[in-house]
């Protein structure tokens, strides 16, 4: 069996065929790709806008930037997650805020997080953890209660469904990103979804360099046409038009890939149900978009269980260390023992392959080779 890797992206001749068609247009960058690629976009999750980025890092940046996170201010965000979430709130000079898991089901604890909001606190950060939506309307409630900015890591839960509805509604800005890994990708890219204005208006001058053209937003009026105005200290967070292209085209087979994601996970579900194993909540079956199968074994055995698979050409991944776990969060004064759920669901959790074209042969290859090494005395 070739190795199989944890996830990896799905490309067809149609893919193929929409990048190339930008690629001999007169715009390859800044065109119209981006306009249509956001539109299919916020049509899917029924927001009224959707601005794109060159990576769900950089939308993430400029989604605590719109929300008026700055110097001094805290964001309360889940410890189990991908250290992107916390930068993006370093890179404005703020400080991220960890809040503790649910035991079971890694998404955030909405107690914990209520718990770390102080008067600095000004947006609380939830994050689908493997494609399964969190506690949205409990953070959604516990945001205006408090009068903080509700933003949404939804990197890993474009497709999935809160409440019968699409995610990407629920917060006052989501983050989808497009890397490989993801629902569906464009290579890199991001993008932010939200149904206020302001925000919008922030999150595409925040994109180039901080600048508009805008004549009703422009500070000095009797200015010729070329006039531009830099407000705020943005970036350039473009994405191209050959990866916007590259994403309309893949937007078309969204629910089709969550739809092969959800049939694999739910033959992991019969395929692993007698081993001595944690397993994901079945409950989410029908609204996570699967982007991991992540299972729990023994903390003591993770690593050699970890490296067997791997030498059985099984690309397993770990999600996540617990940010402030990193040498470098480290340095800033995190210590262990902050997030004791975090901590434990870290240390024994093993992301097994799952992606849209896995077969169910290479399932099976991956249940055996696990429930031998689970078997052997040697472990
Ligand atoms: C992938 C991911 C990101 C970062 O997205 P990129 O597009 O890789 O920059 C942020 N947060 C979470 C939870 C992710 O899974």
């Amino acid at each position: 069996m070739a190795f199989i890797p944890y996830s990896r992206q799905t490309i067809g001749e149609d893919d193929i065929r929409a990048v190339t068609k930008v690629l001999r247009s007169p715009f390859i960058t800044q065109g119209p790709a981006i306009k249509e690629f956001e539109s299919a976009i916020a049509r899917y999750c029924g927001a009224r806008y959707a601005v794109a980025f060159s990576n769900g890092t950089t939308a993430l940046h400029a989604a605590y930037a719109a929300a008026g996170v700055g110097k001094g201010d805290e964001v309360v965000m889940p410890a189990l997650t991908f250290a992107a979430t916390g930068n993006a709130a370093l890179y404005l000079g703020a400080k991220p805020v960890f809040a503790d898991s649910d035991a079971e089901t890694g998404n955030v604890d909405v107690r914990a997080v209520e718990k770390k909001i102080t008067r600095r606190t000004k947006a609380i950060v939830g994050v689908d953890y493997a494609g399964a939506p969190a506690d949205l309307t409990a953070l959604r409630a516990l945001a205006r209660k408090q009068k903080l900015v509700f933003i949404e890591d939804g990197a890993q839960s474009l497709g999935a469904r809160y409440k019968g509805r699409p995610v990407g509604m629920q917060a006052d800005m989501t983050m989808f990103s497009f890397h490989p890994v993801k629902s569906i990708t464009t290579g890199e890219g991001g993008v932010i979804v939200t149904n206020n204005k302001k925000y919008f208006e922030l999150l595409m001058m925040f994109r180039t360099h901080g600048m508009t053209k805008d004549p009703k937003k422009l500070r000095d009026k009797k200015k010729a046409a070329w006039h531009q105005e830099m407000h705020v200290l943005g970036n350039n967070y473009r994405l191209t038009d050959i990866q916007a292209a590259l994403g309309v085209s893949q937007m078309k087979k969204l629910d089709r890939f969550v739809a092969q994601r959800r049939a694999a996970a739910e033959r992991y579900f019969s395929l692993l149900k007698t081993l001595p194993i944690a397993l994901p909540q079945r409950s989410t079956l029908k609204s996570s978009a699967w982007h991991l199968f992540v299972v729990r074994v023994d903390p003591r055995t993770r690593d050699r269980v970890f490296t067997q698979l791997r030498g059985k050409g099984i690309g397993v991944q770990v999600h996540y260390l617990p940010v402030y776990l990193h040498p470098y969060y480290r340095s800033l004064g995190y210590k262990k023992g902050l997030c004791p759920r975090a901590e434990t669901f870290a240390a024994g959790c093993i992301s097994i392959p799952l992606f849209p074209n896995i077969t169910p042969k290479e399932q099976a290859f991956v249940v055996r080779a696990l429930t031998a090494i689970l078997a052997s005395k040697s472990l």
